[in-house]
């Protein structure tokens, strides 16, 4: 019997997060579900945005399906106590170092790309972002220069070991795909790059089935947009990859779609749909639930080992989207619960 922490948080969370279960619910799995507070809500009600049994069920738990957090209401917080801490400090203290978001584009949403239809049609990639290193852990303050001028800092660092972890999930992520992987840097003008770079190569000794290549993150930038269908996984460091991870869910349609896993080194996962909270639409039910269903599969396959199960969820939303539900940001007018149920229908029809 597997635990699964259930966190809503803020906004659209509680109802993309709703329409996740029900799918789990029907596989009819040996899961438990518990819920806890976390983000804006949790705040509200005990004036932290991760109180301490949060953070202790997500750790007692098998995995953890998060919604989003953010909240427009705890905008003039100190920042320690705002809904974003809560995600933060969950990477943190779950050393949750690796962030797998795949960017695929589903049978019929060629046209809500930005991209051109058959240009965006050939993407299926996987980006693996390292998510506890790099600029944003540095050093960092601000200070007074010699000119006497305001000077702010942050300073870029990576450790070996946490190139190597990572690259180790590149290289397994691309064995399991398509056998390529892009590994992009900045080693050109970056000492943290050509480091990065050193430990990838040394790494690829042992993943021979893997054909790697190395690419700058300018020149990543300009690919992923002219020619999407080269790439297979991308390994990239923290930076990087939040940049272009950004940029290649929306060549592949709507924010609605797309899911993520945040791992640690034993498989222990935090999963999420890559948007966050939306405030604009929370509580109309007009919310994608997609990007969710789809984190609760890669949780299953991630977490669980249950491949078959994942793939069921997958297919079904890929046959509800075939048979033409769609939601607003899809050009449709569905609700959150019935483009749930459509997913549930074509799930069944799966059987
Ligand atoms: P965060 O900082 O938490 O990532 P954000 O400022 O990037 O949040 P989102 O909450 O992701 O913003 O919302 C960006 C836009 O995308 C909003 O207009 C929102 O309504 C829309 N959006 C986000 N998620 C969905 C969804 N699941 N379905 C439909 N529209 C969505
Ligand atoms: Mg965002």
């Amino acid at each position: 019997m597997a635990l699964i922490a259930i966190l809503p948080g803020d906004g659209i969370g509680p109802e993309v997060t709703a329409e996740a279960v029900r799918v789990l619910d029907a596989l009819s799995l040996d899961l438990t579900f518990e819920e806890a507070l976390v983000g804006g809500a949790a705040y509200h009600a005990t004036g932290h945005p991760l109180p301490a049994e949060t953070l202790d069920l997500a750790k007692r738990a098998d995995a953890i399906l998060f919604g989003a957090v953010g909240d427009p209401s705890c905008d003039a917080l100190e920042r320690s106590l705002r809904p974003e801490q809560a995600i933060l400090g969950l990477r943190k203290e779950l050393a949750l170092f690796a962030n797998l978001r795949p960017a695929k584009l589903f049978p019929g949403l060629e046209d809500a790309s930005a991209l051109k239809p058959e240009v965006a049609a050939a993407i299926d990639m996987v980006i693996v972002r390292e998510l506890n290193g790099d600029v944003y852990f540095g050093e960092k303050g601000f200070r007074t220069n010699a000119a006497g001028n305001r000077e702010g800092y942050d300073v870029m660092s990576y450790d070996e070991a946490e190139v190597l972890r990572i690259a180790h999930v590149g290289f397994r992520t691309a064995q399991k795909r398509g056998g390529k992987l892009c590994s992009v840097d900045k080693a050109n003008v970056l000492e943290t790059s050509q480091l990065w770079r050193d430990v990838v190569i040394e790494v690829s000794a042992l993943y021979p089935d893997v054909a790697l290549t190395h690419m700058y993150v300018d020149n990543a930038a300009m690919q992923l947009v002219r020619n999407p269908g080269q790439f297979d996984v991308i390994v990239t460091g923290n930076l990087f990859g939040d940049i272009l991870s950004d940029q290649a869910s929306m060549c592949a349609g709507s924010i609605g779609m797309l899911p993520s896993a945040s791992l640690d080194a034993n498989g222990k996962g935090l999963y999420e749909p890559i948007h966050g909270s939306a405030p604009d639409i929370a509580g109309q039910g007009k919310a994608n639930p997609c990007a969710t269903i789809l984190s609760a599969a890669m949780l299953l396959r991630h977490s669980l080992g249950l491949d078959a199960a994942a793939d069921r969820i997958e297919a079904a939303v890929g046959k509800a989207l075939t048979d033409g539900a769609r939601t607003a940001d899809l050009g449709g007018s569905l609700s959150t619960r019935a483009m749930g149920d459509a997913v549930l229908a074509a799930l069944e029809g799966l059987k």
